[in-house]
């Protein structure tokens, strides 16, 4: 996708649309993703919001924490997200 946004624009513009979240479709999920990408701007927490594999925001996640490794299980694929915890 290309994009003649500046790079601060396109900042704003990512951090408004994970500010609403849970009502985007894992379409627009994937091409804020694409464009944060393509800008190098790295999403750091906000990679937790969503499943990595089909896109869906976390609406109600199944969330399981053991051994300081937190499991989001994504309800839509069921693909299983682990972050380890500080
Ligand atoms: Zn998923």
């Amino acid at each position: 996708m290309k994009s003649k946004l500046p790079k601060k624009e396109i900042q704003i513009k990512i951090k408004e649309f994970f500010e609403d979240i849970k009502n985007k479709t894992p379409k627009q999920v994937k091409k804020i993703k694409k464009l944060a990408m393509s800008k190098n701007i790295s999403l750091k927490e906000k990679r937790k919001l969503f499943c990595k594999k089909c896109f869906d925001s976390y609406k109600n996640p199944k969330i399981r924490i053991k051994n300081k490794i937190k499991s989001v299980t994504c309800k839509n694929c069921g693909y299983v997200s682990r972050w380890k915890l500080k």
